[in-house]
């Protein structure tokens, strides 16, 4: 994890569309540029007009990798395209998705969200009976599967497929004539599916459905394969039903505010996380303020809850981009104030409240909390809206490893010393599911408790490949 976030990342952003008279390299380029948060290193899409899949992709953001020239080649009438975001070393060009291959039955591209939780077994039973890797993702063991069942069709061969791999996985994948959509039997990663005119949108959150002007039609379902070619769109339930086990963080930090993923606006979710707080955590403060943007909606619930007035007291620079160049060691504490200047007329002589979504390593916060001392602010208390991250993720989210976990070694009063508050709190895993209501066990929670859904091979030799 970069030194400058301290936050968990996502790791990618899937998007697909399929219509007859759409211009779907634009549309998907469009879709992509709503989901960059998702992912910022690499940015594909793939093209079919029914005959060929054409491919462009690179590392990057979205308006870095396409040009008004690349989109204008790449005519068709179904496109998939891909933003991610690498862990570092794995950072490179052959990484980058979509993964376009051909097959028995053709030409099959690949974009993937999540994880393979074994990946490890899959791969060494592969290369084993003579499977060749090019990268080290784990999407290509999905690919080296499907083109070990070609002798099925493609939605039988992902049907097995879906029986071998084990995790998170929301997936689209085009071919010279069909899109289509995968999601998980837990259902982890978010994935969605919108009418656009008389063609298909599916995408990993629904502000991507929005951006192009699509309506949404539902979430997919865990387990489900979505299949839409000139015949239309059809369904087949691949899997059994599971326990659910959406990922939770979406709603804390991930997704854009302005998605609604599984029945839950995430807006609405964040702002209850604010109340919840609000009424675990009661402080006699004169401000709430939040560390914009991951804390600003749920500021906003708290400072509802306990009627204390909600102010913007951090700025924050909204034009620091990837390729920032970090100020170098002397620079240091320059890093968060490039970012964030608090506004010292507001807070000079206040007692503060301050939320923000999650805390990892606690050096952010550190820094973050020194600005508001040294601009006045008399308290300054911490609020977060995750409970503690005390595991790493398996699912497709870089959550850092367990021993640059803060909360994995520390009390919460060993933190607070450590990030120099006057009061400290995480919100409660039972304050935070309850805001689903009945919903409350459909979500994981792995992070936090430790309770992993699906069980994680570790590789037998390490070093041999990494999770990406
Ligand atoms: Fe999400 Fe945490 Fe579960 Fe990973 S372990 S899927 S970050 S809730």
């Amino acid at each position: 994890m970069p030194a400058d976030t301290d936050k968990p990342r996502e790791e990618c952003g899937i998007f697909g569309v399929y219509g007859k008279n759409l211009n779907v390299a634009r549309i998907t380029y469009y879709g992509l540029y709503a989901l960059q948060h998702r992912g910022q290193e690499s940015a594909g899409i793939a093209v079919s007009d029914g005959r060929k899949v054409l491919l462009h992709k690179d590392m990057g953001l979205v308006p870095e990798v396409f040009s008004q020239g690349t989109l204008e080649q790449m005519a068709g009438h179904i496109a998939v395209g891909h933003v991610r975001y690498s862990t570092t070393g794995s950072s490179q060009p052959i990484n980058a998705q979509p993964l376009v291959f051909r097959y028995a039955r053709g030409t099959l591209g690949l974009a993937h969200n999540g994880n393979i939780t074994n990946i490890w077994d899959l791969r060494s039973q592969l290369t084993s009976t003579g499977s060749v890797f090019q990268s080290t993702t784990d999407s290509e063991v999905i690919v080296n599967l499907i083109a070990r069942y070609s002798q099925n069709a493609l939605e039988e061969a992902l049907a097995k497929c879906m029986i071998d791999i084990k995790g998170a996985y929301s997936l689209l994948i085009i071919t010279e004539d069909s899109l289509i959509a995968v999601r998980d039997p837990y259902g982890f990663r978010p994935l969605c599916l919108g009418k656009l005119d008389d063609g298909y949108v599916v995408a990993s959150e629904s502000c991507a459905l929005d951006t192009v002007g699509a309506q949404k039609v539902r979430d997919i379902k865990p387990g489900e394969i979505v299949i839409i070619d000139d015949q239309g769109i059809r369904s087949m339930s691949a899997l059994s039903q599971r326990k659910k086990a959406h990922c939770i963080f979406e709603y804390i930090y991930f997704a854009r505010p302005d998605s609604e993923m599984d029945g839950f606006h995430v807006s609405r979710v964040r702002r209850e996380m604010g109340r919840q707080l609000a009424r675990e955590f009661p402080v006699e403060v004169d401000l709430v303020i939040p560390v914009p943007d991951s804390g600003t909606t749920a500021a906003r619930g708290y400072a509802e809850e306990s009627g204390k007035p909600f102010e913007e007291g951090l700025m924050k620079n909204r034009y620091i981009g990837r390729t920032f160049i970090q100020p170098n060691q002397d620079m240091r504490d320059m890093g968060v104030r490039l970012k964030l200047n608090p506004m010292r007329y507001m807070l000079e002589g206040k007692r503060v409240l301050m939320v923000d979504d999650s805390l990892v390593r606690g050096t952010t916060s550190r820094k973050i909390v020194k600005m508001l001392r040294d601009s006045g602010v008399k308290e300054v208390y911490l609020c977060l809206s995750s409970p503690p991250v005390i595991k790493s993720c398996y699912y497709g989210i870089d959550t850092s490893n367990e021993d640059e976990l803060v909360a994995a070694h520390m009390s919460v009063n060993e933190i607070k010393s450590l990030i120099g508050v006057d009061g400290l709190h995480y919100l409660s895993i039972d304050g935070l599911l309850n805001i689903f209501g009945k919903y409350r066990e459909n979500f994981c929670t792995a992070c936090f408790d430790g309770k992993y859904p699906v069980e994680v091979v570790k590789p037998k030799e390490s070093g041999k490949f990494s999770l990406e």
